[in-house]
């Protein structure tokens, strides 16, 4: 059995496998209304809103677009704050729909700050728009999400748009209460499911934006989606069969507890880090940043990660992730995000200092 360790695809838990297959029903009919309402239902708790959940047919990267071309014209001005690979991309989707971005980058490796986003809001605004990633999954590092959106709330009115692509189903998001203005996620990473749909959580202010005027879009309007979901379907055919999925998989996580779930990351990563620092092995980020759903490694000079990564499958039967940007040769990533077990962790803890050993008494063997 492989030990898939990565940040999503993962595996799917068997109830939503089998619910996945179960046989599709038409988005117009009446079981697809129950459908919709249980996974829209279900879902809010885990972005912390009483709003709408809009389920986009698609990967995170078309619900970060979705996110944008429903707030932000051509021409207007945005903050993205980046702190890695994904807060960069949010940027990327902006500046490809016209609008006018001022990136603020920290280091990768290290969390937004908010008084320095502060800093940037004074200094640098008005904005119409603020991107903000919850958690960088190409560093391993969790920003600080309440406090970035009390910064921005209390300096200015931009609609604050976030990537909750890796936290929302693993970490607390409380949207609604913290005054995000849309947070979009994905299904196959900590919501247990298989790739396919993103689901958008949008608030009030984002859906007038939209109203009012936003981008130039068809496909991922807000306002329609928003209605055709009110009333139980989705403006175009939605992939039921991750829908159903979905469905299974958000039970799971609302039979264990949402509380439960968040601990049980939280807890994750604070025994990997132990587990991989007592083996010899340094995480990539500080503890305080520390994401719950990910852990970046780093590895000593003459280590590449994709020798690592290699002996690692073919060895140990372990799939990592790679690193990303500056730190892509230096760093290997372990998932521990949706289901997992303790030993998966401790095993993937090990099999990297093994492997990292070898490779380092024996350049040659790779
Ligand atoms: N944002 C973050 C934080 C991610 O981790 C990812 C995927 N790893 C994405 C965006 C992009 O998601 P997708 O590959 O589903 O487009």
């Amino acid at each position: 059995m492989e030990n898939v360790r990565t940040s999503g695809p993962l595996p799917v838990p068997e109830p939503v496998g089998a619910a996945s297959v179960r046989g599709i029903v038409s988005h117009r009919g009446e079981g697809f209304r129950r459908l919709l309402g249980d996974v829209t239902d279900g879902l809010r708790p885990f972005f912390g809103t009483t709003g709408a959940v809009l389920p986009f047919t698609c990967s995170g990267t078309g619900g970060m677009e979705a996110a944008v071309v429903n707030c932000v014209a051509p021409g207007e001005r945005v903050l993205a704050l980046c702190a890695g690979y994904f807060g960069e991309r949010f940027a990327a989707v902006a500046r490809a729909h016209g609008a006018e971005v001022t990136e603020h980058r920290v280091p990768w490796g290290r969390a937004l700050d908010p008084a320095e986003v502060r800093g940037v809001l004074r200094a640098a605004g008005p904005f119409r728009a603020v991107l903000v990633t919850h958690n960088e999954t190409s560093t391993g590092v969790l920003n600080p999400l309440r406090e970035v959106c009390e910064a921005v709330r209390e300096e200015s009115d931009a609609l604050i748009l976030v990537d909750g692509v890796s936290s929302v189903g693993a970490i607390p998001v409380e949207m609604d209460a913290w005054g995000a203005d849309v947070v979009v996620t994905v299904t196959q990473k900590a919501l247990l499911a298989q790739p396919g749909i993103s689901p958008v959580a949008a608030g009030e202010r984002a859906l007038a934006a939209a109203r009012g005027r936003g981008g130039p879009r068809y496909y991922f309007d807000f306002p329609r989606m928003a209605d055709a979901v009110t009333e139980g379907t989705t403006t175009y055919t939605p992939a039921v069969s991750v829908l159903q999925g979905l469905d299974a998989a958000v039970r799971l996580l609302r039979e264990e507890g949402p509380e439960n779930v968040f601990r049980r990351h939280r807890h994750a990563a604070r025994h990997l880090r132990r587990r991989l620092t007592g083996l010899g092995l340094s995480p990539l980020v500080a503890p305080e940043d520390a994401s719950p759903t990910v852990t970046a490694v780093r590895l000593p000079a003459g280590v590449p990660a994709d020798a690592v990564r290699g002996r690692l499958e073919r060895e140990h039967g372990v799939l990592v992730a790679g690193g990303r940007g500056p730190w892509k040769a230096d760093t290997v990533r372990i998932g521990h995000m949706g289901v997992f077990r303790e030993d998966q962790l401790d095993a993937a803890a090990e099999a990297l200092a093994e492997t990292v050993g070898h490779l380092a008494a024996a350049p040659a063997a790779r």
